[in-house]
C-alpha cells in the first residue's frame, strides 16, 4: 500500500485520491494534495464527463481535524466544456460547487451546533468562532434553499424576544409534528401577513384546520383574515396566564393597602397565588386556606383562580359554556375589578377558547419548543442579531432535519 492510498484510508476520504502530502507543524496542519477519484471533469449538472479547457486557481477546503491536526485540501478545479450545459467548473466531489469547507466539515458543524454552543463547536473544528458563524449561515441557507412547507394543518403563532427582550420575533409553529416552520423579524400585523401572503400558497391557507394563538387582536385579525376554514382556537396557556395575573393585580393591589404588620402574612404569597391545585404541596393549601381570615379579597382570587381549573378537564363544549356560566357570575360578584376585566375578556372569547374542548390543542408543544429555543438562546448568551438566531432555531427545532440533509456518505465526524 503506497502512502497516499494509507492516507485516504486512514482518513476514510471518498472519491478522491491524494496525491501529495506535507505536515505543518507550526500550523498543525495537514495538507493534503487531492483531485477527484477516478471520474473527474464531470459536469456537476448531467455529470457527463466534458473536455478540459482550462485549469482553474487554486482553492482550499477545510476538512473536520483529526487528532489534533487541521486537514486542508488542495486542489486546482477545472474549467470543462459539457455538451449540453457549456462552459461549467466540474464537479467537486466532496464539496459543494463553492464551499469552502467539505461536506464532512458541514456535518460535524450542524451536528456540533445542534449539542453544544458555537464557542464550543468552533473550538473543535479548529476554527474562530465568527467564521464558524457565517460558515453555519451559508450552510443552512444553502440546505433550506428551496424548501417548501408541506401539510400544514395545525398552526401555531407565537412571538419570542431576542437581543435582551428588547426585538421580537414571530415563530410560526405546525403543532402536529412539533417544529418550527417560518421565523419573521417583528410581530405585528406586517410580519404575520408576510408569512401568508409570501410563503403559503392560497391552497395551502385552506388546508390549515385548527390555528392556535394568544389573545392579541393582531394574530386573530391575520388567521381569520387569511384562513376562512381554520378553527380558531386560543391557547390554554396565554388564558390561565391571564387569570393568573388578574390574580396577582389583586395581590398588588392588597399589598399596597396593608400595613407593615399585615405584609408579613402576605410575604412569599405571589408564586404560590399562581400554582396549579395539583402541585401543591399540604402547606402551601394550609398557608392558602389561612388567607380566608388574613385577606378575604386575595382568597377569594385564589380560589375563583382554582374553580376555573375545572373548565379545562370538560368533554362536552355545551358542559364547558354552562360552567364559564355559572363562573363568571360568581366572578363578577366578587367586586375584584381585575378579575371583573378578565371575565369581559373571557366573554368576549368565548367562541374561541371552547373549541379546545373539542379538540385540545394548545401551544404546549409550541411552549415546549419555546423552551427549547431558549435554552439555544442562553446557551448563546443572547443573539444580536436576527440571521444567527433563525439558523439555531431551524438547526434545533426546524422543519428540516438539517444534518441529514448532508450526502449519506460524508455523514461521520
Ligand atoms: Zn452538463
Amino acid at each position: 500500500m503506497t502512502v497516499h492510498k494509507f492516507i485516504r484510508k486512514l482518513l476514510r476520504l471518498k472519491d478522491l485520491s491524494v496525491t501529495g502530502f506535507e505536515f505543518r507543524f507550526r500550523d498543525k496542519e495537514l495538507r493534503l494534495w487531492v483531485k477527484p477519484h477516478k471520474n473527474g471533469c464531470l459536469c456537476p449538472e448531467c455529470r457527463r464527463r466534458g473536455r478540459i479547457i482550462r485549469t482553474m486557481e487554486y482553492r482550499v477546503w477545510q476538512d473536520i481535524p483529526i487528532c489534533g491536526w487541521s486537514i486542508v485540501f488542495h486542489y486546482c478545479p477545472k474549467e470543462i466544456l459539457c455538451r449540453r450545459h457549456g462552459r461549467v467548473q466540474e464537479l467537486i466531489p466532496w464539496a459543494e460547487a463553492y464551499a469552502r469547507v467539505t461536506y464532512r466539515f458541514e456535518y460535524g458543524m450542524l451536528l456540533y451546533c445542534q449539542l453544544m454552543p458555537q464557542k464550543a463547536a468552533a473550538k473543535i473544528l479548529h476554527v474562530p468562532p465568527s467564521t464558524l458563524s457565517d460558515q453555519l449561515h451559508r450552510t443552512i441557507g444553502r440546505l433550506r434553499d428551496g424548501h417548501r412547507i408541506r401539510d400544514l394543518k395545525t398552526m401555531g403563532i407565537d412571538e419570542i424576544s431576542y437581543c435582551k427582550g428588547r426585538k421580537y420575533a414571530t415563530v410560526v409553529y405546525d403543532l402536529d409534528r412539533s417544529c418550527v416552520v417560518w421565523v419573521g423579524r417583528g410581530k405585528g400585523r406586517e410580519t404575520i401577513d408576510q408569512f401568508f401572503n409570501e410563503v403559503l400558497s392560497g391552497y395551502q391557507k385552506n388546508k390549515i384546520q385548527w390555528a392556535c394563538c394568544d389573545m392579541s387582536q393582531t394574530y386573530i385579525g391575520a388567521i381569520e383574515e387569511h384562513c376562512p376554514k381554520a378553527t380558531l382556537v386560543l391557547d390554554r396557556f396565554h388564558i390561565v396566564k391571564a387569570l393568573n395575573d388578574a390574580v396577582d393585580e389583586v395581590r398588588k393591589e392588597q399589598w399596597r393597602e396593608a400595613s407593615d404588620h399585615e405584609r408579613k402574612t402576605l410575604k412569599g404569597l405571589r408564586w404560590l397565588l399562581f400554582k396549579h391545585s395539583a402541585h401543591r404541596s399540604k402547606k402551601d393549601s394550609r398557608i392558602l386556606n389561612a388567607l380566608r381570615k388574613g385577606n378575604h379579597r386575595i382568597h377569594r382570587a385564589w380560589v375563583l383562580k382554582d374553580e376555573f381549573e375545572h373548565f379545562w378537564e370538560y368533554g362536552a363544549p355545551w358542559a364547558a359554556e354552562r360552567f364559564v356560566k355559572h363562573w363568571s357570575t360568581a366572578a363578577l360578584k366578587s367586586r375584584l375589578e381585575p378579575i371583573r376585566t378578565f371575565v369581559k375578556i373571557l366573554r368576549k372569547h368565548l367562541h374561541r377558547i371552547l373549541p379546545f374542548i373539542e379538540k385540545t390543542i394548545t401551544n404546549a408543544k409550541a411552549e415546549g419548543l419555546n423552551r427549547i429555543i431558549r435554552l439555544v438562546k442562553n446557551r448563546a448568551s443572547g443573539f444580536r442579531s436576527l440571521p444567527a438566531f433563525i439558523d439555531m432555531i431551524f438547526l434545533s427545532v426546524g422543519d428540516l432535519n438539517l444534518p441529514a440533509q448532508i450526502p449519506a456518505k460524508f455523514r461521520m465526524v
